[in-house]
């Protein structure tokens, strides 16, 4: 058993937690995404309500398993609150789920928030709720693009999407001579997904990638990707398909860019290009740091 207060304290440290400040998308998005009838400001802990990453529901003292998960899912909080003891704590990614649409099924809602039923069950059960976003992109070693990196093998030439402050989340290196076929085959295997979203061009030699874990679909970052040389461009989601005029509006201006590229575009899910940092390299730095159980709750589904 370890006490919470050593674990978030290690957390903090090791992701920043303080010295980064607010996280820029959830400030914005968890203000939005609960109405009136959920008093989170209540609910989550006086620092998460400044900063928006750290301890974020804070249960028991002691822990005695440690979940790990990428997206706030009914799904993943259901399993998290049956499997998990009182003190035990789930670290996530994101505080909010993220529906970007199924590139071939139903288009996604954008940020959903956790029903407030969960919420109510995970507090009187006394377990815990930690979630850690930005910080966790740009991190070096534990960063969402970096577990794709060093899964895939890629002997890291540059990194770009550059913040002064933070750092940078994405990465272009060079993997073994492969063509867009066989890495769509790899990457399925990888992500355990059962198709990619594509655009682009077929092309029979890849070497150079670049990845971005989460929402890539920004034409600049494309644009800066092929100037660079990028052969296959790798990300969660290469377009979204979010059903609202945001939505169709990034997508029309990827379908655009796609038109005229000369790189593949291969998305592999928002939720499932986050949740292997979890699997490999939270994993990991839980094992090794803490004498306790760590369970990992993959979703059914990745494409949402
Ligand atoms: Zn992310
Ligand atoms: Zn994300």
């Amino acid at each position: 058993m370890v006490q919470l207060v050593d674990i978030v304290s290690s957390l903090n440290r090791e992701f920043k937690i303080n010295e980064f400040g607010k996280d820029p998308a959830f400030s914005r998005f968890i203000p939005k995404a609960y109405n009136n009838d959920i008093n989170w400001k209540k609910i989550f802990e006086p620092n998460f309500i400044e900063l928006f990453n750290g301890l974020m529901i804070k249960g028991y003292s002691s822990v005695c398993n440690v979940f790990l998960a990428v997206f706030p899912t009914a799904e993943i909080l259901e399993k998290f609150i049956e499997m998990g003891d009182p003190g035990d704590l789930l670290f996530m990614h994101h505080p909010l789920t993220m529906e970007c649409g199924d590139p071939r099924g139903k288009w996604g809602r954008g940020f959903v928030h956790i029903e407030k039923s969960l919420l109510e069950r995970v507090v009187d059960k006394g377990l815990s709720i930690y979630t850690c976003h930005a910080p966790m992109d740009y991190h070096r070693t534990l960063g969402t693009s970096q577990a794709i990196a060093e899964k895939l093998g890629i002997d890291v030439t540059e990194r770009f999407i550059h913040n002064e402050k933070h750092g940078d989340i994405g990465i272009i290196g060079d993997i073994k001579t492969t063509n867009t076929i066989e890495l769509i085959e790899q990457l399925k295997c990888i992500f355990e997904i059962p198709y990619v979203d594509f655009e682009g061009i077929n092309k029979s030699v890849v070497k150079k990638v670049a990845v971005i874990a989460g929402c890539g679909d920004k034409v600049n970052w494309m644009e800066e990707a092929e100037r660079k040389g990028v052969e296959a461009y790798i990300s969660g989601e290469i377009h979204c398909h979010i059903d609202n005029d945001y939505g169709k509006e990034r997508y029309q201006q990827i379908k655009d860019f796609a038109n005229k590229t000369n790189m593949s575009l291969i998305g592999v899910s928002h939720s499932a290009s986050e949740y292997l940092v979890k699997k490999t390299l939270m994993y990991r730095w839980f094992k090794d740091k803490f004498n306790l159980n760590v369970v990992l709750i993959p979703q059914n589904k990745w494409w949402l």
